[in-house]
């Protein structure tokens, strides 16, 4: 039987989406604040995780690794880098607990690396939890399906704030993929994430990218379908990271139920088939 409240640690908990999540979980009467950590020898350790996230007092301090709170929760939240999520999918699987994972910038060997553990370990992996954003995928497919061979012409536009260091966005790319998958492409062969200078004119089946990075914006995406006469936008905002937080609370209640596998989004959202 999974836990009626399952018991969620963050780590990363004095990051952007750390403070977040540690709101968003306590937002949640389905699921139970139990632990936190910070970089080992950080200067937060010991710190109460609700006066970091601005809450007040909560009675859970930061511990500064896994280790010390192995005892205390079901599901970890990670939204730190890639390396620190494999590290913490190792443990996870080494001790027998579940994870979600929201980190993006995952090269091709640390996606392989992530993939390895789908038969040991319970694990949500998601690029963006928004169920917005997971919903404007399924409408990707759709219109990728019904316009990507007929003319139109595919480009991705992502804007994020300043402090990101990975682009495009994680989200961009999955944006892409199911564009291309939907239309028999690869964003290997189709994808196109630089043009500068002479480059001459776009093909046919080329999928763009374009990046904007400045001041705090949260995340903002759109996909356009552009052909002679017509235009069309599916633009995708969030205005707080809360949105992501609410969704990698609702997949660590959901994967708090489930068998060992590699789950996403669409998944938790029953949003496949
Ligand atoms: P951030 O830099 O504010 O936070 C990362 C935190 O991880 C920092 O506080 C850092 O101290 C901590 N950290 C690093 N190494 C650690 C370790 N070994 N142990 C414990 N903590 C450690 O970054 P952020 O804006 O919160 O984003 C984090 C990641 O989440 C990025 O990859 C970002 O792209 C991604 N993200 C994903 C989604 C989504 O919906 N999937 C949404 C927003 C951000």
């Amino acid at each position: 039987m999974p836990p009626i409240a399952p018991r969620i640690a963050i780590v990363g908990v004095a990051g952007r989406m750390g403070r977040t999540l540690v709101a968003a979980v306590e937002q949640d009467s389905n699921a139970t604040l139990a632990g936190g950590v910070v970089e080992p020898g950080s200067s937060l350790a010991g710190a109460d995780i609700g006066e970091l996230a601005g809450l007040g007092r909560r009675g859970v301090v930061a511990a500064d690794s896994l280790e010390a709170i192995v005892d205390d929760f079901d599901v970890l939240i990670d939204f730190t880098t890639p390396r620190v999520s494999l590290a913490n999918l190792a443990f996870c699987s080494a001790h027998g607990k579940r994870i979600v994972i929201g980190t993006t910038g995952l090269n091709d060997e640390q996606l392989a690396e992530l993939d390895g553990y789908r038969d040991r370990v319970p694990m949500v992996f998601a690029p963006n939890m928004s169920v917005g954003v997971n919903l404007t995928l399924k409408l990707l497919e759709t219109a990728a399906r019904a316009l990507g061979d007929e003319g139109y012409d595919i480009e991705v536009i992502e804007a994020h704030h300043r402090h990101k260091v990975d682009s495009p966005s994680g989200t961009a790319l999955k944006m892409g993929e199911v564009v291309a998958e939907s239309l028999g492409r690869t964003l290997k062969e189709h994808g196109v994430f630089t043009r500068e200078g002479q480059c001459g004119p776009r093909s046919d089946t080329e999928i763009g990218f374009a990046t904007v990075r400045a001041g705090d914006i949260v995340g903002e995406h759109t996909v356009m379908f552009a052909t002679e006469g017509e235009r069309i936008e599916i633009t995708h905002k969030a205005s707080s990271r809360m949105t992501f937080a609410k969704g990698a609370v609702r997949a660590a209640r959901w994967v708090a139920g489930q068998q060992v596998g590699r789950y996403d989004m669409q998944d938790v959202l029953g949003l496949k088939g």
